[in-house]
């Protein structure tokens, strides 16, 4: 028999946490499972608030992968043979734990890529190549990640069409009313994210989707800073396409996923050719594989796949609801007490901000104020933050941003407060 320690649904580090679970979310046990987090930098304790770059990941899902390549290593859907079979076995039980846990209706609609990123190119050649032609326009808001920008430019680009804003009030919430008026005859998608990874703000998707579609025009959602601090629902949120990525959720880099309806996915060509994608090839003529595998080219990435659904595991025995009630109590008081620090200016809306804060101090450059926390041993990101057209939308160059995750604390954030002070003091 292989030693395959665990399965689906039975992480090892769950049981205990869920236990704790059951009284209250325990974060001084959750975070025993980060081994990283007990780590020091310059002599300080790490405080680690870049969870909206990476997450950290706990133990159980290192332990996934190195269990699987100990234990089952062996290609995905091609071999006969029982390694061969009990990998893609794992492979496939990871589909449907990502199905499970965005509720999407079938395993068809979920693709395995190398993350968000690759998630959108995947759709913006896909979708341009069949559905697009000059003169039609493309939706895009105003906070978006260069990610969900740059493919629809490339796109637009090759076919002749048109890339439309919606734009942003000052407190950067979007503009329904002016993104009504941006939807035409000419419009064939929508693209819009679920979470600013900048402002914090959580956009009404729900309600971006439903403009849309009385206007039979398709939404995709870009959940990369959502799935980590909220449970996500397809078939609620009625998104045609959603894209996430591993690493930001607790899983490992390099695996992400592109959801998309099963009508949708159906009508649409496959983006790199090779591999699980194909069904039969001569000279002659190739026929494509069916959902999902249309989409997966080349050998997958199975070690990831199994870890991410570790992870998924791991955050829905914790509990979604707990994970984000945490997280909603620690940004009120980071943003309560960052707001009582001379000339603090915090960015994003006051209300229903997610788990990221971004914000400069008076005129000290955020490379400084990132630079001197990091001596301090907290780690922030500093920048555009790979928003470059929304930093000129609010004439800025770049902002400090402390980005939580589940295991963060309050003592974190007092860290955090007194280094802003201590930094502030010294300009
Ligand atoms: N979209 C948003 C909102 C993001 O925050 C990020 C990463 O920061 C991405 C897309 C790109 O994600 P990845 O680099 O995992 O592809």
């Amino acid at each position: 028999m292989i030693n395959v320690r665990w399965g689906r649904g039975q992480c090892p580090c769950v049981p205990d946490v869920v236990t704790a679970m059951q009284m209250m979310y325990d974060v001084n046990r959750v975070r025993k499972d980060f081994p990283i987090l007990a780590r020091q930098v310059y002599g300080k304790p790490l405080v680690y608030l870049d969870n909206g770059a990476t997450t950290q990941k706990p133990r159980c899902v290192v332990e996934a992968m190195v269990d699987e390549y100990y234990n089952v290593n062996a290609n995905v859907h091609r071999g006969v043979h029982f390694l061969s079979q009990q990998a893609t076995d794992l492979h496939e039980a990871s589909r449907e734990s990502v199905r499970k846990f965005i509720n999407a209706r079938s395993v068809n609609e979920i693709i395995f890529t190398r993350g968000t990123t690759e998630s959108i190119n995947l759709l913006a050649f896909s979708f341009g190549e069949s559905m697009v032609k000059e003169g039609d326009e493309i939706v895009v808001s105003a906070m978006e990640h260069h990610s969900n920008i740059v493919p629809w430019q490339m796109m637009c680009a090759r076919k002749g069409a048109v890339l439309k804003v919606i734009p942003m009030t000052d407190d950067g919430e979007l503009q329904i009313d002016e993104y009504v008026k941006l939807l035409n005859e000419k419009t064939r998608l929508v693209c819009c994210t679920h979470v600013s990874n900048v402002l914090g703000t959580v956009n009404p998707v729900k309600e971006v989707v439903r403009i849309a579609h009385e206007q039979g025009v398709p939404v995709l959602v870009d959940g990369a800073q959502s799935t980590p601090h909220f449970a996500v629902d397809m078939q609620d949120l009625d998104c045609d396409f959603f894209a996430f990525s591993g690493h930001k959720m607790y899983g490992p880099t390099g695996i992400g996923v592109l959801y998309g309806k099963e009508e949708w996915l159906d009508k649409l060509p496959p983006y790199q050719g090779g591999g699980e994608m194909i069904k039969n090839v001569s000279f002659e003529q190739t026929t494509y594989n069916e959902l999902p595998y249309k989409f997966e080219a080349g050998t997958p990435d199975y070690i990831a796949s199994h870890a991410l659904a570790t992870a998924i595991d791991y955050v829905t025995a914790l509990g979604m609801d707990n994970i984000f009630r945490h997280e909603q109590e620690l940004t009120r008081y980071a943003m309560d007490c960052m707001k009582e620090i001379e000339g603090m200016r915090i960015f994003g809306p006051v209300e229903g901000h997610d788990a990221v804060i971004s914000f400069q101090v008076g005129d000290i450059h955020h490379l400084d104020m990132g630079t001197l926390l990091d001596r301090l041993g907290i780690a922030v990101r500093t920048g555009h933050h790979c928003a470059e057209p929304l930093m000129r939308r609010l004439g800025i160059e770049g902002t400090v941003r402390a980005s939580f995750g589940l295991y963060n604390t309050r003592e974190e954030v007092d860290v955090l407060v007194e280094g802003i002070k201590r930094v502030a003091q010294m300009f």
